[in-house]
């Protein structure tokens, strides 16, 4: 449950001054000074200055050490630390406190209603054998049961994750001893009766955290406990490691709430390219990292560090909070320090692949941060290049996609993603129009696509707001690619064709930006300036110094050959004119840009007209997306007359 900030702020400041007794109270400060609420600091050992000083300001009503430990304590702290309780237990007393009433009732409610999902079961206390492991590792006692863990009857580590409910949701184990290479480091309870996984994506730790305070976040339950240990409480652990998001979907509501949040994840290369991508997705303007060294000096010594844990075992709890003191923004792209730049390498970058062989040779794969133009002529074919590339193939390689049309209604935009997507051998054509796709194959597509092909289904085409929401589903889902189809079709706020230019030029450089800034792959559709007629596009008419052309990566164009071209020109003498002889593919896909390999060229295609694939290949007409269960031999044959391609398709 999420309890509103503004009321529990009424409610310290309701409570004020009496906080800064009951705090002196419960802890029994030394040297307590009633009228000027101060004290010595309960934090660090020999405070006789008195430096714990009570900020008794409304926005303050906290307990401050002035001294070397700098520490911040209010009332929340104070019921979370002093008497464990957890964060909606420490939120009911506050309010109890100062008379608020609230409700309660969601507190122990099992919100999932999933009936394939059971609850787990608890595990035993806390006991020796973790208790002696954890202190090897400079974790107390104190701070394990703050967190709760459990040890099981073969004196195994237990990790209990709560929900914001306080409902028990998910326990892990590790053994409490050290991991040879090739033991289990860590595993999850398993259901009852069979043997699947009691797995829910939270963060470890979420039920303690105070949400009116910043947040850091780690790689590993271990590292929690690290960061706890070493002062700074507001700490909780992503679930499955490095390299997994679910997490961010799945707690987005509760994430939402924090101003500040600080990632303190390994310096490994997965620690480094999750923090990056979590940073960008719960906001950069909110989201500090922690630059962890591979290494740190010590008595002239270089010593290697990994996590937080390291840190505190070689280097005490200070240290881990002076790196968490000294995180870092993740910088925006403007200007770099180029030793400091990723190395880029285009096998290991992160891209789609067209899936097209002939395509793929010049392209390689479109890299995740470009921006892709796609151009032609109006019923070139461009609209399904793009459903095939940029939405089925995206979706097939794992990569959700976002999708704005400007001109086709969603339901229209679902049979045609569905046509391709289900391919010929689950199509049959009532007549030359009608596609009709095997109901078995439509249910099996859908549970295959679901949650990963966002539409975006308003009538306002206002440029910010498609933006807004392509950035959205980015941050809370992890889209991918964003596909917009297409330029002219989107509300740019241009007033008049002088400036129709200037603001198509303005939004390139803002959605490659943005391309950038997310990871994302952004795919635009543009028409061409002038080309009414079916004149096949040359790299003049959409790259250079014009309006469109600088700044995205890759820019291909799409050309549909006319009936003309298929048929050939003959000469007087019966032969073939040169340059007209007659053609058997249907489109020619031209790379006029390709700035990441720099390859350009041209890859003539077949397409089909009962599912909209274009295809060099039989494997590459035939290929079964993943939704399909069927393992037979793919088809060698192509039934595709090419003679004429139906008018009326993009
Ligand atoms: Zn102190």
């Amino acid at each position: 449950m999420l309890i509103d900030k503004k009321l529990i702020l009424e409610a310290k400041q309701k409570i004020g001054k009496q906080a800064a007794i009951l705090i002196a109270e419960d802890l029994q400060l030394k040297n307590f000074d009633k009228d000027n609420l101060k004290a010595s600091c309960p934090f660090h050992p020999n405070d006789d200055n008195p430096s714990f000083i009570f900020n008794d300001k409304p926005d303050g009503l906290y307990y401050h050490c002035f001294g070397q430990c700098d520490k911040k304590y209010d009332l929340i702290d104070h019921f979370i630390f002093f008497y464990h309780m957890t964060y909606i237990n420490a939120i009911k007393k506050l309010f109890e406190i100062a008379k608020i009433e609230y409700s309660f009732g969601e507190q122990g409610a099992k919100t999932k209603t999933d009936r394939e999902y059971k609850y787990p079961y608890p595990e035993g206390e806390l006991g020796n054998e973790v208790i002696e492991y954890a202190k090897l590792r400079k974790i107390s006692e104190e701070t394990l049961r703050q967190f709760d863990i459990g040890q099981d009857q073969h004196g195994n580590m237990v990790f209990n994750y709560y929900d914001t409910n306080d409902v028990l949701c998910m326990v892990k184990y590790r053994p409490a001893k050290k991991v040879e290479k090739g033991e289990l480091k860590y595993w999850l309870q398993k259901q009852k009766g069979d043997s699947r996984d009691v797995f829910m994506p939270l963060l470890f730790g979420m039920n303690k955290v105070d949400i009116t305070k910043p947040l850091c976040i780690t790689e590993g339950e271990g590292d929690t406990l690290s960061v706890a240990e070493s002062g700074f409480r507001n700490v909780v652990s992503v679930p499955n490691g490095a390299s997994k998001y679910e997490w961010i979907t799945e707690n987005w509501d509760f994430l939402e709430q924090f101003e500040k949040i600080i990632l303190f994840f390994d310096n490994d290369k997965p620690g480094v390219a999750t923090r990056k991508e979590v940073c960008s997705r719960l906001g950069h303007w909110r989201t500090l990292f922690v630059n962890l060294p591979e290494t740190i000096e010590k008595d002239g010594k270089e010593i290697k560090v990994k996590d937080a844990n390291d840190v505190l075992f070689y280097f005490g709890p200070e240290k881990v909070l002076d790196f968490i003191n000294s995180a870092q923004e993740m910088p925006i792209p403007d200007i770099i320090d180029l030793s400091k730049a990723d190395d880029f390498d285009i096998e290991s970058a992160p891209g789609l692949k067209t899936n097209i062989d002939g395509l793929d040779q010049i392209i390689y794969k479109f890299v995740l941060g470009s921006t892709v133009v796609l151009t032609g002529a109006k019923g070139s074919g461009k609209s399904s290049l793009l459903n095939q590339i940029f939405v089925c193939n995206a979706i097939e390689q794992g990569m959700d996609v976002f999708l704005f049309s400007g001109e086709l209604s969603t339901s229209v935009l679902k049979s045609w993603v569905e046509l391709t997507m289900a391919g010929q051998e689950n199509v049959t054509m009532k007549n030359k129009f009608v596609h009709v796709i095997k109901p078995e194959a439509k249910k099996a597509m859908k549970d295959w696509y679901e949650g990963k092909i966002w539409i975006y289904d308003s009538r306002d085409n206002d440029v910010d707001k498609v933006l807004e929401k392509a950035i959205a589903v980015t941050r809370r889902f992890g889209v991918k690619v964003w596909v917009i189809d297409n330029l002219m079709t989107l509300d740019i706020h241009s007033t008049n064709d002088g400036d129709k230019y200037e603001c198509q030029k303005k939004f390139i450089v803002k959605l490659s930006n943005l391309a950038i800034q997310y990871g994302v792959l952004a795919v635009l559709i543009a028409h061409p300036r002038k080309t009414s007629e079916l004149r096949r596009l040359v790299a003049d008419d959409v790259s250079g110094s014009n309006d469109i052309g600088n700044r995205p990566e890759y820019i291909i164009g799409v050309h549909r050959y006319s009936n003309k071209e298929k048929a050939g020109e003959k000469n007087k003498k019966g032969g073939w004119v040169v340059g007209k002889e007659p053609i058997k593919y249907d489109v020619d896909i031209d790379v006029f840009k390709n700035r990441p390999v720099g390859f350009i060229g041209n890859v003539p295609l077949y397409f089909s007209y009962a599912d909209y694939r274009f295809y060099r290949t039989p494997k590459e007409l035939w290929r079964r997306y993943g939704w399909s269960k069927d393992t037979s031999p793919l088809r060698t044959d192509d039934p595709n007359s090419h003679e004429e391609i139906p008018e009326g398709f993009e």
